[in-house]
């Protein structure tokens, strides 16, 4: 790179909260000088992080929460002076729909995977509850570093029950994907070490990898919604925005990279999906774009509703949809129940979801059509006349990698190749998980590659 810091010039392709950390951190590790744009395709940055507007507030339409024991988002609201912004879950859980009748979620699993059989009892059959009591007797044969996906592990060794009823309606909440389309090694690392480490069946595995008991909350919000943490990055980053601007080409230039239509630029950071991303590098490192071609994302729709204040909502944090249900909502999140700063507004608020890995078909269904299939689902799950005073419904098109299996490997080849060459640093949600504190994980990185090879 020839030029100092003083006048180094940064692209951040893609504006979505990978793409706006990254920029933040940028202009804290190189000050003021450094000129930092931040170019995206959409008419407005945040990518899959929007707060829309229902019943005439505030409401998170993409992403609503964040792992709460992970410290990135704290950290960062701490940062931009939004502490008081962070708000905690009312504490209730959610139910599991399955053969027509609500569930209590499983207590102490490893996203749904049971260390014993007595937390299945009532959602499986009892065929299956004596095969997992009996699962430890059972020889594992597990090759040290390999990967499956989900189903096949829970399947073989559980049975079909545990991944539909119980795994895959918590990996649909977080990749729109199900046991069938997630890989053991990406999905659960933990699992997966204990498993290399030679332990003897997976009841054991998943007892050796469940994360100690904590009373932290598991999941943090925004009370007004991601919206005011965009603003901010933004405000801080003191970047230039281009937005409603594809980048359609990266290559390498005198400057150090040419991004087309912004033209020649120090360094850039790709906080772009996967399939973008493998597109912008095709001629610059043809073998990490060809990894990244092989990463496939799923598409969902959020429809949030607002019902009359007395709706008579069951008092849990949401229902879950088990694979095979005659439903076409995958998961409601009940809102006003599930977050108290929620409860207090004049309408009762739900958040119907739709659509999973391999079947997009949603995404063309009519407003008219998505809002009556959830609040007519919703009423089915809750036994609760359904009677919306208004909705608002958002398609994410591609917007949830599958982290399928080899994904670990794949990201590694990925970064090994990107690694070598300067001035290039890649963040997003298909590289190391694709929750939000992931995200800014991975831009945080992203940015300290860039100012660290830079000065
Ligand atoms: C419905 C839904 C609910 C979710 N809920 C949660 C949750 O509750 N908690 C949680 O932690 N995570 C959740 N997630 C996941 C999380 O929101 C995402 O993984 C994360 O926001 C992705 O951020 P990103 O910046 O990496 O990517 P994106 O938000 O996808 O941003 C990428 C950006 O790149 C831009 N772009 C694309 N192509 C180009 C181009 N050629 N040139 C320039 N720009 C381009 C896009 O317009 C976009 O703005 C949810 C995801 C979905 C879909």
């Amino acid at each position: 790179m020839g030029d100092t810091v003083d006048g180094m010039r940064i692209a951040v392709v893609g504006g979505g909260i990978s793409g706006l950390v990254a920029a933040y951190r940028l202009r804290v590790l190189l000050g003021s000088e450094a000129d930092i744009l931040v170019l995206d395709r959409a008419d407005r940055v945040g990518g899959i992080l929007y707060t829309g507007e229902v019943a005439g507030e505030p409401l998170d339409l993409g992403a609503e929460a964040f792992v709460g024991r992970r410290p990135e988002v704290p950290e960062l609201l701490r940062e931009m002076g939004l502490e008081t912004q962070l708000v905690t879950p009312a504490g209730l859980r959610p139910v599991v729909w399955s053969g027509g009748v609500a569930h209590a979620m499983p207590e102490r699993t490893l996203m749904g995977i049971p260390a014993d059989a007595e937390s299945m009892r009532g959602l499986v059959d009892a065929e299956t509850v004596e095969r997992i009591a009996g699962e430890s007797r059972r020889p594992l044969a597990w090759e040290p570093g390999a990967d499956v996906d989900v189903y096949r592990l829970i399947a073989d060794r559980f049975g079909a029950q545990v991944a539909e009823r119980s795994v895959d309606p918590l990996l649909g909440g977080v990749y729109a994907g199900s046991s069938r389309s997630i890989g053991v090694r990406a999905a659960l690392p933990t699992l997966a070490a204990a498993l290399d480490d030679g332990a003897p069946s997976l009841t054991h595995a998943v007892s050796v990898a469940l994360p100690p008991p904590s009373s932290a909350p598991v999941f943090g919000g925004l009370r007004d919604g991601y919206q005011v943490l965009l603003e901010a990055l933004a405000a801080r980053s003191g970047a230039k925005f281009v937005t409603a601007t594809p980048a359609t080409r990266l290559a390498r230039g005198l400057r150090g990279w040419v991004v087309d239509p912004i033209g020649a630029v120090d360094a850039v950071v790709l906080a772009t999906p996967a399939p973008v991303t493998a597109r912008l590098l095709g001629t610059v490192a043809p073998d990490a774009a060809a990894a990244l071609a092989g990463i496939e994302l799923s598409s969902s729709v959020v429809v949030a509703l607002a019902l009359p204040r007395d709706t008579a909502l069951p008092q849990n944090s949401g229902v879950l949809v088990a694979t095979g249900e005659p439903l076409r909502a995958k998961a409601f999140t009940l809102s006003s129940r599930k977050w108290t700063h929620l409860a207090e507004r004049e309408t009762a608020l739900v958040r119907a979801s739709f659509g999973k890995f391999g079947d997009d078909s949603t995404l063309s269904w009519s407003d008219a059509d998505l809002i009556t299939a959830a609040a007519e689902d919703l009423s089915t799950v809750t036994g609760v006349p359904i009677d919306p005073i208004s909705a608002v419904v958002q398609r994410w098109r591609g917007g949830l990698a599958q982290y399928a299996p080899g994904h670990t490997n794949r990201i590694a080849a990925i970064e090994q190749a990107v690694a070598a060459i300067d001035g290039l640093a890649l963040a997003g949600a298909y590289l190391h998980g694709v929750g939000v504190p992931a995200c800014v994980a991975s831009a945080n990185t992203a940015a300290r590659h860039i100012a660290t090879t830079a000065t």
